[in-house]
């Protein structure tokens, strides 16, 4: 097959490269496809380059590739990326219109983040893999938001919750929302000497960044990664 993958920003992976850095996994055996042979790699790329590094040494998720930077997943990615011919990847840009004929969507019209300039590209098959299903209004096609309600079929849909104690309640009715936003930070520690401050963005106001005062209303959880970050 011939792709061409079209990303918005500059970097490939999707969430994996952009700071889901800590694999949550109850069990290692539950890695398998395209994420297993990233893993693969990433254990490669520090056993090689960080063997010694503290995170190394003691957390066996790491040890085993489950817990990577982000850049370093961007580059993994790549590299395989890279190993596929017949795949193009065109970085910075986004669709702005669906192409159909009939019912059947035929390519998408997209533009590129810096400059506006305008491409289009024909497939025999076009995939939404927006994680948000950005074409799908844009393409006219119907489509619902949110949960199902709980069923004989679907025992643990609907609105349901967990306690931090692991008691689980809810109406289980359905609902249109969609699934929060999360922020997710990797930090590098560099040491009382190399520290660096990170001066502050336009705009900055620390009010909109500060976590939810009680703990069931935030998320947060340190993991450590290899080369002194924490997740
Ligand atoms: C905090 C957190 C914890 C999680 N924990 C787990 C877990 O423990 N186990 C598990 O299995 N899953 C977990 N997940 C979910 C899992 O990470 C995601 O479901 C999965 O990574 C989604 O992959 P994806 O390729 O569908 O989308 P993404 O990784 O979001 O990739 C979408 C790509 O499309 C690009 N894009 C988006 N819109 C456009 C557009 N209009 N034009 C061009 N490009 C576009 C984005 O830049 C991105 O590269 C977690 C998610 C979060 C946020």
């Amino acid at each position: 097959m011939h792709v061409a993958v079209i990303e918005e920003t500059p970097v490939l992976g999707g969430l994996i490269a952009n700071g889901l850095c800590n694999t949550d996994l109850l069990s290692p055996g539950g890695s398998s496809g395209i994420f297993e042979e990233f893993r693969l790699r990433s254990q490669k790329y520090y056993q090689t380059n960080f063997a010694n590094d503290p995170a190394m040494k003691s957390i066996p998720m790491a040890q085993l590739g489950f817990r990577y930077e982000p850049h370093v997943a961007d580059r993994i990615f790549k590299e395989m990326f890279a190993e596929i011919p017949s795949i193009q990847v065109f970085y910075k840009r986004y669709a702005t219109k669906v192409l159909k004929s009939g019912g059947r969507v035929t390519g998408v019209v997209t533009r590129d983040t810096n400059d506006q300039n305008e491409m289009t590209f024909r497939a025999a098959v076009t995939i939404d893999a927006t994680h948000e299903g950005d074409l799908l209004p844009l393409a006219g096609a119907k489509f619902r938001l949110g949960r199902e309600p709980r069923s004989l079929e679907e025992p643990h849909a609907g609105q349901i919750y967990m306690t931090h104690d692991g008691e689980i309640f809810g109406s289980g009715e359905g609902d249109n929302k969609l699934q929060a936003f999360a922020l997710l930070a990797t930090v590098k520690d560099y040491g009382p000497k190399g520290a660096k401050p990170v001066p502050a963005p336009p705009g900055y106001d620390p009010k909109n960044y500060a976590p939810e005062p009680t703990a069931d209303t935030f998320w947060l959880r340190g993991g450590a990664l290899p080369n002194h970050n924490t997740n």
